[in-house]
């Protein structure tokens, strides 16, 4: 049996990993459109500096898929303590934002907590991200910090989100709130305080470590854009930008919206396109930005809530260690959203590096533009899928049309989930078993 998989990034990779050592399995065919694999797992480089798309840190509550992808990682892989930070007023106010109250300016302190005691929204029933900010934190945490970070990220109102990401944060416990505002940094989120990565060759050593673990059943076509998927009677026929393949079995993990489109079937109902059309996502500039001085101090990450600011995080990338630093100087990746014709997505590649270096300076990590060395920019299509209020509904349409033509979707963007690498495994892993199960293999 011949499995092709659509697309090459992790999920892709991961599922080919488990597929082969399935005895009825005889071939597994990767096509990817770019000339190398691994998506948005990718690593670039600029001045000898390598950078991920957006910081990608190896961390999960899932122990055998870390421990997977640790021991994949080899000697290749170094511990570091999490140190992140928000940036309020010029302060720094440890991640997340309700365990650190103290290093507020006091107004702000006795507005989170003012509102946090007297929470009028405590006993609603939330129906969206914003009213479950709201409902768990009050109105101060949420006006402060949640609700102008979530627009910016997002770029779009989280009363237009559903609680999807949200709704396992638990609420803090009224103790905890005390003792933040009162001075007690309080850590958060115990499974992401620690986490590893790659020494050198940033998250892409990653890939390559899984792409060693492929054996001889596994075929990676590069430079093979898929344009068409037609089923015929005995399986699928799939056309690609360097020529045409046929398959027995098919998992996508393109971009469903994408695939949604490409495949030809003529009793495909029109809803399924205007579905397809419906689902929302964001892109990311990722800017690169070697500066002469570090006054960033040793922290990982920063999120910048400012609407006066253009990116919404920053990542420090000497904290990953020597080959991540030039002596003498610090690297900054700056993480610009967008969407398909907004003002970032108009903007050109110089104008989003000078609002970059402008807020660099608004945040006082830089004193002037002329303690830039270099910079870097690159763009990415798809990065975050957003859980806006009809996702499951749409998602759930597109699966159910794909699971009866006997395709599944896998993957970030191929099942439209809002998933890590940990989970883009797990899901590999968890399909492969129940493609098992199911008696498809
Ligand atoms: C900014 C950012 C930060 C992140 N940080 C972390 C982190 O810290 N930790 C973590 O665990 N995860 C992180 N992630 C998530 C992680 O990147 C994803 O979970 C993972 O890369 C998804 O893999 P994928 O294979 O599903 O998708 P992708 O990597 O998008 O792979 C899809 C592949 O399909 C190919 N393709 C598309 N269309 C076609 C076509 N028509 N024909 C052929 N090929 C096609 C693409 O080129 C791509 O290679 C982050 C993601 C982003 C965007």
């Amino acid at each position: 049996m011949n499995y092709t998989i659509l697309g090459g990034g992790l999920s892709a990779i991961s599922l080919a990993y488990y597929m082969q050592d399935n005895n009825k399995i005889d071939e597994i065919h990767i096509l990817e459109k770019d000339d190398t694999l691994g998506g948005i797992c990718r690593t670039y480089v600029k001045e000898g500096i390598e950078y991920d798309v957006g910081p990608h840190i190896i961390f999960s509550k899932d122990k055998e898929i870390l421990d997977l992808m640790n021991g994949l990682l080899g000697e290749n892989n170094e511990k570091h303590r999490r140190s992140n930070r928000i940036l309020h007023k010029k302060k720094f106010v440890q991640y997340p934002f309700e365990n650190d109250l103290s290093k507020l300016p006091q107004e702000d302190i006795n507005y989170c907590v003012n509102a946090f005691l007297h929470n009028p929204f405590e006993n609603y029933q939330a129906e969206n991200m914003l009213q479950f900010f709201l409902k768990t934190f009050g109105e101060g945490i949420t006006n402060i910090y949640l609700r102008p970070y979530n627009e910016k990220i997002w770029k779009f109102d989280p009363c237009f989100m559903d609680t999807q990401m949200v709704e396992r944060i638990p609420k803090p416990p009224k103790e905890d709130i005390l003792r933040s505002a009162k001075g007690e940094t309080i850590d958060g989120y115990l499974h992401q305080l620690y986490f590893t990565y790659p020494k050198k060759g940033g998250t892409e050593a990653l890939i390559k470590a899984f792409i060693s673990k492929l054996g001889k059943k596994v075929t990676i076509h590069t430079n093979a854009k898929v344009i068409g998927v037609e089923k015929t009677s005995d399986g699928y026929k799939i056309e690609t930008s360097s020529g045409n393949f046929t398959a027995d079995k098919i998992v996508s993990t393109m971009p469903a919206n994408e695939f949604c489109h490409i495949y030809k079937d003529a009793q495909k109902p029109a809803e399924i396109l205007e579905t397809a059309d419906n689902l929302r996502y964001n892109s990311i500039a990722i800017c690169i930005v070697n500066v002469k001085k570090d006054y960033a101090g040793d922290n990982y990450a920063f999120m910048v809530a400012d609407k006066n600011v253009k990116f919404h995080r920053i990542s420090k990338l000497d904290f990953m260690g020597g080959n991540y630093h030039i002596d003498g100087t610090a690297t900054y990746m700056a993480e610009i959203t967008y969407r398909k014709n907004d003002l970032n997505d108009k903007a050109t590649d110089e104008e989003l590096i000078s609002k970059v270096v402008e807020g660099l300076e608004k945040i006082g990590f830089i004193d002037s533009k002329e303690d830039v060395n270099f910079t870097d920019i690159r763009r990415f299509e798809y990065a975050y899928v957003i859980y806006d209020l009809n996702h499951r509904k749409n998602m759930d349409r597109i699966k159910d049309y794909f699971s009866k033509q006997g395709i599944y979707l896998n993957g970030r963007f191929g099942s439209f989930e809002y998933l890590n690498m940990d989970a883009i495994i797990r899901q590999s892993k968890n399909l492969a078993q129940s493609l098992q199960g199911a008696g498809e293999i």
